[in-house]
């Protein structure tokens, strides 16, 4: 039955804990209106009172720590903990944003060249009013860090919360709401794609999208329509590569923690494992004894004895399903048992998989670990790019320079050596996509400045007799401008000097004479 409210259950317990009612189109199209309205307010102020703003926000986010765990633990199932390393990484996104903003933000004095007369400048402007659209895998900590950033820059933000996990939404809400200097710039609507779709159409100065490949892709056709400028951070399926010199016993604990921490449902989550032959045996004895530890389960405690929770999404049980079905009956292996209860399972480690299989093609997003065995390096990364998708990959080597060396030649736009996952994390490092993981970053300078325009200006006194724009502009200067160009660019002495010695010739050459003898290479062909 259609119905205009979200009601918040509980992935783990199945129990409703609350609800909201749907935003409206025509409430979607004012939200986006009044924030262009207010546009004006927020960028007008300097980077500095932005900052003092959003450092409220900031001690806010601290202060209320266990109120959002509470809800994260609530709305996804995860652990308290689980949702603190949300909270961890939006904190720390936020202060180095804000220790490195005024720098980034800063109007840029560039070479005028050879306009000696002027001077020419950068300043990096805001959009206008952006729209952040998140998901609901990590539903703090991929809505905040954008919607911080795109503020920081002086946009102003309609964020649209997943409607997976709409409770988190609305505690975003009402945590700007207690800020009273950041609330009137940032509106929350909430609702399912048809909110999306409607906040896309409702023209947006920007959008930055994080989801999956199919919604990017309808949501890259809406922002055609106004060419609104898009980022899109899309799905991922990425690799693993354990190499001949890895520490196997280091690759076997984080990678078996990267494919199941957060059950799976991370972009850039362990999703193909390849092991080297020779080291195979050894890595999938360590994995097995691992995954022992990752016992799924739920509680609301601080600290808790689950290091798994549930499946958050129940669209995504069936695409685990599918994925196992699939690679069963084309021959996979079962290491560990498949064991369901409700919206859990136990981590599962496939062996005998082959790139026939979905779970070595599509994105799982579920507590899978496909692991294959493979001759070589070479092998390895050939497979690893044998893929639609080029979010990240992990490499696994003692010797960080052959690591590096493997790592170039993988498809995707952020790799972590010998660890996996962590990239993410890290406020300076910028994250996103290449092939159908999208493009636009997250994170680092790239993360921030994305959320700006370059507006240039040129000033100085109108052109005087020796500006090269007036010799440029002037007849009678074809000789000058030749020798000019050719002493300053020309790339050989003899050509500097043919184009210098043009100045001696008589400047009355007629157009028979100055006509190049050759003229056969731009003649058009009949
Ligand atoms: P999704 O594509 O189903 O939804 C993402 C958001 O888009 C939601 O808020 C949804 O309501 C909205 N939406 C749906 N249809 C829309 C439309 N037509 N127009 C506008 N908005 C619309 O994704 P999801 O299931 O919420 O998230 C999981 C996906 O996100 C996975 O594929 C995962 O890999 C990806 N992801 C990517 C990154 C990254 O940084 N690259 C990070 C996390 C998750």
């Amino acid at each position: 039955m259609e119905t205009n409210k979200i009601l918040f259950i509980n992935p783990a317990t199945g129990n409703q804990f609350g609800e909201v009612q749907m935003t409206t189109p025509v409430e979607v199209k004012q939200a986006v209106d009044d924030m262009r309205q207010a546009f004006p307010i927020w960028s007008s102020k300097t980077v500095k009172e932005r900052i003092h703003i959003l450092r409220k926000f900031q001690t806010l986010l601290i202060d209320e720590r266990d109120e959002i765990t509470a809800v994260l633990n609530q709305d996804c199932g995860k652990s308290r903990q689980d949702g603190l390393i949300e909270l961890f990484v939006t904190v720390d996104m936020l202060a180095q944003y804000c220790s490195q903003a005024p720098k980034w933000l800063k109007k840029k004095h560039v070479s005028s060249g050879l306009y000696l007369f002027k001077q020419c400048f950068v300043e990096y402007r805001p959009y206008g009013a952006v729209a952040v659209i998140a998901p609901w895998n990590y539903p703090l900590t991929l809505a905040l860090p954008p919607m911080l950033a795109a503020l920081l820059a002086g946009n102003t933000v309609v964020l649209k919360p997943s409607e997976v996990t709409a409770a988190t939404g609305v505690l975003i809400e009402k945590l700007i709401q207690r800020i009273p200097e950041l609330s009137p710039f940032v509106h929350v609507v909430h609702g399912d794609g048809k909110v999306g779709a409607a906040l896309t159409q409702a023209k947006p100065d920007y959008i930055f999208m994080t989801g999956s490949t199919p919604t990017g892709k309808k949501i890259m056709q809406a922002a055609a329509e106004n060419l609104t400028p898009i980022a899109l951070e899309l799905g991922g399926k990425d690799a693993m590569i354990v190499l001949e010199d890895a520490d196997l016993d280091a690759a076997a604990r984080w990678g078996t923690w990267g494919a199941f921490f957060n059950t799976g449902q991370t972009c850039m989550a362990v999703e193909r494992v390849y092991v080297v032959e020779s080291k195979y045996d050894e890595f999938l004895r360590l994995a097995i004894s691992y995954t022992k530890d990752f016992k799924p389960g739920f509680t609301t405690n601080f600290d808790s004895p689950y290091s798994m929770g549930p499946v958050t999404d129940p669209r995504q049980v069936k695409t685990i399903e599918r994925h196992l079905d699939d690679a069963v009956a084309k021959g996979a292996h079962l290491i560990t048992e498949v064991k369901k209860d409700g919206m859990f399972f136990d981590p599962i480690i496939l062996t005998d998989v082959d790139h026939s299989m979905l779970l070595m093609q599509e994105e799982t997003f579920g507590p899978l670990m496909p692991i294959m065995k493979v001759k070589d390096e070479a092998e390895a990364i050939r497979l690893a790019n044998d893929n639609a998708f080029g979010l990240g990959a992990s490499v696994w080597s003692q010797d960080n320079n052959h690591a590096k060396k493997v790592a170039d030649q993988i498809e995707a736009s952020s790799i972590i050596v010998n660890d996996s996952i962590a990239q993410f994390g890290i406020p300076m490092l910028p994250f996103g996509g290449i092939k159908d993981s999208g493009f636009g970053r997250t994170h680092g300078q790239e993360g921030l400045m994305q959320f700006t325009r370059p507006f240039s200006y040129a000033v100085g006194t109108s052109p005087i007799k020796w500006d090269i724009s007036t010799i440029l502009r002037e007849n009678g200067h074809y000789n000058l401008a030749t020798a000019i160009m050719g002493v300053i660019y020309g790339t050989t002495l003899k050509q500097k000097w043919q184009t210098l010695s043009q100045l001696f010739r008589k400047s009355k050459t007629t157009t028979k004479d100055s006509t190049p003898k050759n003229m056969e290479a731009i003649k058009i062909s009949e």
